[in-house]
């Protein structure tokens, strides 16, 4: 089954998130929430959806997607995921083993396996092993905010929608603090420093400063993000669990970044290591680690995020990032309901975005 053609798109969304335009426009520079949407035809008139990451540099991952990747693809056997990608990553291994070329790729395998349950008349959980449940439980993923009160009255929201874990972007300890006097300590809170922290020294006292708030988690506590040994001394220390690897890019480096001693939780992000076929691969190197997908997105890889966490045998959580969008890819059919988002269960993602 031949690939015909291969077409992407960005859709653009305004979003609120609970506070003014200052928080996020001078932390993260989101003019809007983007997802790129990746489009795959076969010989036989099929189509098929991914998404490659975005964000910010969402026309960055477009560029590499229409002016490198999809050409490659075309004529090629859209029933060979893994033997695809594979011959795509040594294609382009000198563009970086991250970053946008592999982002491309990602929306291209997310794509395919679309195609793959389309052909099965499956949902797509139904090819990863079968859903052991209906519904995920999700995490709200707050943005940054940098006010105390902001991140208090938005993470007291997120929990009066139903989460009952959250997460937070914040560093300043009085923001943290007020999210943590905010809701109920049974609650846990995950960290998320974006590798903030320049030394090992800082990132422990940081941990040590949060040790008793009932921390799930501290994610990418450190400068950078692949310094595995230090990452491992700050694990060390013991003061929160630690969670890493949405900027890891090859699914081959997570074995070396859990054999360091450097992980808890190893959060491979679909839209960014290579599509599905990358997941798994991780999945099969984690050991005993916990893998809780990266999936701050709004596309066909928060859906491929979804229906590999309904097939996993331990149920995690689906991280939902904590924004209104006016006009998500898929509407609100994503939305938790009570903290919790059901599994699709029609054939292939079970969803379609608007094209
Ligand atoms: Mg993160």
């Amino acid at each position: 089954m031949r690939i015909t053609r291969v077409e992407s798109r960005i859709q653009r969304s305004a979003f609120t998130y609970g506070a003014g335009a200052a928080g996020v426009g001078g932390n993260l520079h989101l003019r809007g929430m983007d997802t790129l949407l990746v489009r795959v035809e076969t010989e036989d008139g099929r189509h098929g959806f991914g998404e490659g990451f975005g964000f910010n540099l969402v026309e960055t991952t477009k560029e590499a997607l229409d002016r490198l990747v999809a050409p490659a693809c075309i004529g090629t056997d859209a029933t060979d995921i893994a033997g695809l990608s594979l011959r795509l990553q040594r294609r382009f291994h000198n563009f970086g083993r991250s970053g946008p070329v592999i982002f491309a790729l990602s929306g291209i395998d997310i794509a395919l396996w679309d195609l793959a349950a389309q052909r099965e008349g499956q949902p797509l959980h139904a090819l990863l092993g079968g859903a052991a449940r209906p519904r995920v439980e999700a995490y709200a993923s707050l943005l940054r905010y940098g006010v105390a009160a902001d991140v208090a009255r938005n993470a007291a929201a997120a929990v009066a929608r139903g989460y009952r874990r959250i997460k937070l972007h914040e560093i300043d300890l009085d923001c943290i603090s007020a999210a943590r006097a905010a809701i109920p300590a049974d609650i846990p809170i995950m960290l998320d420093i974006n590798c903030a922290w320049p030394s090992v020294a800082q990132a422990v006292a940081f941990g040590r400063a949060v040790a008793e708030m009932n921390i799930a988690w501290v994610e990418e506590p450190i400068w950078p993000p692949e310094d595995f040994d230090a990452i491992a001394q700050v694990r060390a220390a013991g003061h929160t669990p630690i969670a890493a690897g949405e900027n890891i890019g090859a699914p081959e480096e997570f074995g070396r970044f859990i054999a360091a001693g450097a992980l808890d939780v190893a959060q491979p992000s679909v839209t960014k290591i290579g599509g599905l076929t990358g997941l798994r691969q991780v999945a099969a190197l984690a050991r005993g680690v916990a893998v809780v997908p990266h999936s701050p997105y709004f596309g066909p890889g928060l859906l491929a995020t979804l229906h590999w966490l309904a097939a996993c045998e331990v149920a995690q959580p689906l991280e939902i990032y904590f924004a209104e969008l006016e006009a998500a890819p898929y509407g609100r059919a994503l939305d938790p309901d009570d903290g919790y988002v059901t599994v699709p269960v029609a054939p292939r993602l079970g969803l379609i975005p608007s094209w």
